[in-house]
């Protein structure tokens, strides 16, 4: 491993990283690579704990790049899935809209999360990550951070990094700015070996994604590499909808039943994704920080990827932003020329801040078109090759 020839900001400093999720082990391995001292903490009991959720897409000029950097492409060609990023579009009797996208290109790959993981961690100096470390509180002074694990445990770092995605418990220590709710709320679920529970799915699927666009509401479906289907449904509701509905998401019959309310008229291949999935179902209101978020930057923490930035999936960029941030604070830690971590900090802020602003504005749009009556209209036409739709009609200006 490379040692620090230069003085750079983090030389000889201890770093903590709070969550092993896609920034934070970016991170890890980007500093490490350079002989920097880092531990990560995560609240998982341990590294085989199950990895749920959706396949990723990385894409070029981010989540890419960021490995790139960290010098794990070639992991990265073992453990992608070549023609998964085909994406079906079709309503909500499951006839086609628009077919195959993105099976001829191959810029934005897909990789499970799990094997993302693992390819991370690989990656990592042994008894780097430090399991079932859940961050309760920290005390920060302008010289050190003292954290503490809701496990007792308590750790002194020089720098902390916040990676602890959506809902961030450090996030309030750097700013009170809370993200705002999107006005779309997702329900998940996940189906074991899906081409003997729902063989017809499975072929509708085709080794790709499945997307049900209808009645201002979506349905994603995303087969992974084991052969589990991962999906969400997207649909109009109060912030608090998941906890006053009344539907207890570990009941199938409740939550079944609130599906075939909800999508009344939608073909009954949907239901049987309800009908097999694993307990409970789990509620994710969706948030967005805010666009035009700014804080003082601190001299020894700050934050990337959900917990600096949270945004709805429906633009497929939140992990390639969270890789992103990574490789500009990881550059800007080890830059020679910053005279100390809160002049790096800073640059790295003002970067990840407006990057991410930008990626929010367009993501929130596609939150609203999705869930509009102009979705079909407007993906045709986007996937047709006016990528700037958006822009240029009125109906789908409102829309967004
Ligand atoms: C349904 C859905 C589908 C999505 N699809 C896509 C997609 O196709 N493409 C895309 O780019 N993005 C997608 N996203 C978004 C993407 O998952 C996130 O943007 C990305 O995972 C953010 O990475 P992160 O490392 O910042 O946070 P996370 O991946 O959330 O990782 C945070 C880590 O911190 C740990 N942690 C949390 N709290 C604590 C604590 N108190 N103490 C210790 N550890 C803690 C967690 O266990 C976790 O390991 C999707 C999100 C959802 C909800």
């Amino acid at each position: 491993m490379t040692q620090i020839h230069q003085k750079t900001p983090v030389q000889d400093k201890q770093i903590a990283i709070i969550g092993a999720g896609p920034g934070g082990l970016t991170l890890a391995r980007l500093l490490q690579m350079q002989g920097a001292k880092v531990k990560v903490f995560e609240r998982d009991i341990n590294q085989f704990a199950r990895v749920q959720g959706a396949t990723l897409n990385l894409n070029e000029g981010s989540g890419l790049s960021a490995l790139r950097a960290a010098g794990l492409m070639e992991a990265f060609e073992h453990a992608y899935r070549p023609g998964a990023e085909k994406m079906l579009f079709v309503d909500a009797q499951a006839a086609v809209i628009i077919d195959e996208l993105g099976a001829e290109s191959n810029d934005r790959p897909e990789i499970d999360r799990g094997p993302l993981r693992n390819l991370l961690l690989a990656a990592l100096a042994e008894d780097t990550v430090v399991w079932d470390a859940r961050f309760s509180s920290l005390q920060r002074t302008d010289e050190s951070v003292e954290i503490s694990f809701e496990n007792g445990d308590q750790f002194t770092a020089d720098l902390l990094i916040a990676a602890d995605g959506a809902n961030s418990k450090i996030r309030p220590y750097i700013t009170p700015l809370a993200p705002e709710y999107s006005g779309v709320t997702v329900l998940e679920g996940n189906v074991s070996d899906v081409a003997n529970t729902i063989p017809e799915l499975y072929e509708l699927l085709d080794g790709g994604k499945v997307c049900v666009l209808d009645d201002e509401k979506t349905l994603f479906i995303v087969l992974k590499g084991d052969g589990s289907v991962a999906f969400y449904t997207g649909h109009k509701a109060d912030q608090q909808w998941s906890t006053q509905c009344g539907i207890d998401f570990s009941d199938r019959a409740q939550v079944l039943a609130w599906f075939q309310q909800e999508f009344k008229g939608w073909s009954n291949i949907w239901a049987e994704l309800f009908r097999h999935a694993s307990l409970p179902f789990v509620p994710r209101p969706q948030f967005c920080a805010p666009l035009d978020q700014s804080w003082p930057s601190l001299p020894n923490l700050t934050m990337l990827g959900d917990a600096a930035h949270v945004m709805p999936p429906y633009a497929g960029e939140g992990v390639n932003m969270a890789m992103q941030d990574a490789l500009v604070l990881a550059t800007q830690l080890l830059n020679p020329d910053m005279s100390d971590m809160q002049t790096a900090i800073a640059a790295y802020e003002i970067e990840m801040r407006s990057r991410n602003a930008e990626t929010a504005a367009e993501t929130m749009q596609f939150t609203r078109v999705f869930h509009s009556y102009e979705a079909v209209p407007f993906f045709r036409e986007f996937f047709t090759g006016n990528q700037d739709v958006l822009l240029q009609n009125d109906s789908f200006r409102k829309a967004a």
